[in-house]
């Protein structure tokens, strides 16, 4: 496959099909995008009739099941999936519903998030259970922006096919950035979902800092786009 701005290839073919069952319209968009940059189909259902009807009529690699849900418990959506096959299951519950989440493990759901959670820690999570369960046909994407080749996999970025010398955390931030281009991300959310910290731990300023050398190395590297845009009062976007 050649290779153009912002694609996703993978090495081994088919993109695992994700099925999120969330009746969070926000967070389901959100996890859309980043799902598709990180190298997964996604389908999306937004209560459990309607997960139902999805799960008889497409083959899924793995469920993401929030337990509350709108047209009932999550729980007994859970039960229904697990007498019928052994798709992977993660559930997800509000904070503070301990026995949510105990009960879930016990119907056999193979991991947990608690909300709100990061979407690198999402992925991170369904890798996981799919390497587990062996269907693990992801190999790390490689995203193709502008001058840069960022391989997932390897955690490296290239321009002109030489290597950019990142910190894991540089590394960390433009490879997030990278992977929802013209988006604005708070310097709090990019605490969340970058550092997995909060301003309670980390200074905001942390991550002007980190922008600041990520600029610095990409222009020392003649990389003229993408390009991080301060985007004044909010934060920072990825520009293309
Ligand atoms: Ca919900």
């Amino acid at each position: 496959m050649e290779p153009s701005d912002g694609t996703v290839g993978t090495a081994a073919g088919r993109r695992p099909t994700i099925m999120m069952i969330e009746d969070d319209q926000d967070l389901v968009a959100m996890c859309a995008a980043y799902l598709a940059r990180t190298g997964f189909e996604f389908t999306h259902a937004g209560d459990s009739r309607s997960a139902l009807r999805c799960l008889g009529e497409q083959h899924f690699e793995l469920v993401v099941l929030d337990l509350g849900l709108p047209d009932g418990d999550g729980l007994d959506l859970l039960r229904t999936l697990r007498q019928r096959d052994m798709l992977p299951v993660i559930v997800v519950t509000g904070r503070g519903e301990e026995t949510d989440r105990v009960v879930g493990l016990e119907l056999g759901a193979d991991d947990y998030l608690v909300k709100p959670f990061s979407l690198r820690e999402l992925v991170a999570r369904i890798r996981a259970v799919l390497r587990r369960s062996g269907a693990d046909a992801a190999s790390p994407p490689v995203i193709h922006l502008g001058g840069l080749v960022i391989d997932t996999g390897a955690h490296v970025i290239r321009a002109a096919g030489e290597q950019i010398e990142l910190t894991p955390r540089e590394y960390s931030l433009l490879e997030f950035l990278a992977t929802t281009p013209g988006r604005v991300y708070s310097r709090e959310q990019l605490l969340a979902d970058v550092w997995e910290s909060s301003v309670e731990w980390q200074a905001p300023a942390t991550v002007d800092e980190h922008v600041y050398r990520i600029r610095r190395k990409l222009a020392g590297a003649d990389v003229q786009a993408p390009r991080i845009t301060t985007v004044r009062g909010f934060g920072y976007r990825l520009d293309t």
